[in-house]
């Protein structure tokens, strides 16, 4: 998609710290992190959250949600624990509307809302 952020990210369009890479997801840095360890996951096909990507490919939140274990395992929270959600629409603060799973780590995190 043209306009999409997350696209941009995904083509090499924009910069960004890449951590892991398949040819269907890639996983980079935060840019703004909300904790030690915060990686975002998205798909490199665009979807506009992650029920859109449910509904149009599942396989690819299979493949989500394992890269999250073995990026969680990389940076070194996999014994600690490990946050992992995907904000869904604009009341839960969702902004980049291209499906993708943040993976917040490294301290002990607060409740959710
Ligand atoms: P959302 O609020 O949509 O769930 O998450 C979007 C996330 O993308 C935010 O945590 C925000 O900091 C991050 N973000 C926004 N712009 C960029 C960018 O240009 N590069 C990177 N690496 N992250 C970004
Ligand atoms: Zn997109």
């Amino acid at each position: 998609m043209d306009d999409c952020l997350f696209c941009k990210i995904a083509d090499g369009a924009i910069p960004a710290t890449v951590v892991h890479q398949t040819d269907t997801v890639i996983a980079f840095r935060d840019i703004a992190p909300q904790a030690p360890v915060h990686v975002v996951l998205v798909a490199k096909r665009h979807d506009t959250d992650a029920v859109a990507l449910a509904k149009a490919a599942p396989g690819v939140l299979d493949e989500l949600f394992l890269a999250a274990g073995e990026i969680a395992e990389a940076e070194g929270v996999g014994g600690s624990g490990y946050r992992l959600l995907f904000n869904t629409g604009a009341d839960a603060g969702q902004t980049v509307f291209h499906a993708h799973l943040h993976l917040l780590g490294g301290t002990r995190l607060g409740p959710l809302a």
